[in-house]
């Protein structure tokens, strides 16, 4: 037999082996000092009060014959997939209940939906993007171009219409970047996608940390139901990165090929997916309850604060970043020219800090770096203290 040889293909990313390793020898090496980790994720908030109860109600009744549920649909539970259209509805876009799969996560679906694409696609990949995107597509054996971004595009990279690509995966807001696409660019996304008879795969998984006038879903522009698929996760949302549920929508008007894209993805998951929990789709509707998303909105009021914070000493110092109004990321420049690995070290040395090098992004992430706000607000404002001394 022979193995899949593109696994030979995927370039080792020892990244956060390499922070790990280097945090653990710096603390041996300095048992005196506290590292503060902004390089975190993970969320650290726990669920909220009203998605625990939800999961435990529907475990009680897993206990009862008259209530026990086996198998769920593969779609999902249709009351679950309602509250998910009725939250689009809530900030004005039209999903069906019946165009949503619920999922354990969207980094399956990311890599899963891959499945009901012919392998000869050309796949358009931003730069720099959560890697996911990449190592999949490497693995089922596809042509990769990136669309690149830097600080000229504030790191939302647009499309050029010299290059023809079949698949397109944005994120947005971006992770490691935060930043976040306005409804132009989207628009241009969505007509170049239209014009190449492309599908976007359109990762919307920190869609609820938008504050400002930004586009929450690829829906919300003028055409995309004929483009675009989009997928979105409970994790940074609602703190189900432990929990695990997203969702993802394939709108019935999506034909490529002479079939409906959502007929396609209903077979792939029957076939290779059978659901998620009941408990599990009990907590995710309680997310959408009117009191869950009350309760939710503390959490990310609470990383949104981390995030100003960061931002807050970032300005003050002058140096460039991106994210952090919409998004839990803050993406800087490295200071003094340094290198995103001599500016870790830089900072874990003389700071007992610890951030994410954006190279491990992507190669238009080197001479970047990531903080991220999911640290409590304590130990955040005493690593921003930190930075600000050894920068000022
Ligand atoms: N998409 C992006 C852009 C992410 O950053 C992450 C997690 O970090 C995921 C998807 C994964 O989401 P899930 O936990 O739902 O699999």
């Amino acid at each position: 037999m022979k193995t899949n040889s593109n696994f030979d293909l995927l370039v080792p990313n020892y990244l956060f082996a390499d922070v790990a390793k280097k945090t653990k020898e710096f603390e041996a090496a300095h048992p005196d000092k506290e590292v503060i980790r902004l390089g975190i994720g993970d969320v650290t908030l726990p669920l909220a009060p009203v998605v625990v109860d939800a999961m435990q109600k529907g475990s009680e009744e897993l206990r009862f014959q008259s209530s026990f549920k086996g198998y769920p649909d593969y779609e999902g539970y249709e009351f679950v997939r309602r509250s998910v259209s009725d939250y689009y509805q809530s900030f004005g876009v039209q999903v069906r209940a019946d165009e949503v799969f619920i999922s354990d996560g969207a980094k399956s679906d990311c890599g899963n939906i891959g499945d009901i694409f012919s392998q000869d696609n050309t796949v358009l990949i931003p730069d720099p993007v959560y890697p996911v995107y990449v190592d999949a597509n490497i693995m089922a054996g596809r042509k990769i171009i990136f669309a690149p971004s830097g600080r000229n595009e504030h790191f939302l990279a647009m499309p050029d219409r010299r290059v023809r690509a079949d698949i397109i995966y944005l994120c947005s807001p971006n992770n490691p970047t935060g930043a976040a696409y306005n409804h132009e660019q989207l628009k241009a996304w969505v007509d170049y996608a239209l014009e190449n008879d492309a599908v976007i795969l359109y990762d919307a998984a920190y869609e609820a940390f938008i504050r400002e006038e930004l586009p929450r879903s690829i829906y919300c522009i003028e055409g995309a139901r004929e483009c675009a698929i989009e997928l979105c996760s409970l994790s940074k949302t609602a703190g189900f990165t432990g929990v695990r549920c997203g969702y993802t929508v394939v709108p019935k008007e999506l034909i490529r090929d002479g079939k409906r894209l959502y007929d396609l993805w209903y077979r792939r998951q029957a076939t290779k997916f059978n659901g998620v929990s009941w408990a599990v789709q009990c907590a995710a509707a309680a997310v959408f309850s009117p009191e869950g998303q009350r309760q939710c909105r503390e959490n990310l009021d609470y990383y949104h604060d981390n995030a100003s914070l960061i931002s807050s000493v970032l300005d003050e110092l002058g140096i460039y970043y991106t994210g952090g109004k919409n998004s839990p990321y803050i993406w800087l420049q490295c200071p003094y020219n340094m290198s995103s690995w001599q500016f870790f070290d830089y900072l874990l040395d003389n700071a007992a800090v610890v951030g994410t090098p954006g190279e491990g992004f992507g190669d238009c992430g080197k001479g970047f770096f990531r903080l991220t706000s999911f640290n409590s607000h304590e130990k955040t404002a005493e690593a921003v203290e930190r930075i600000r001394q050894l920068l000022s």
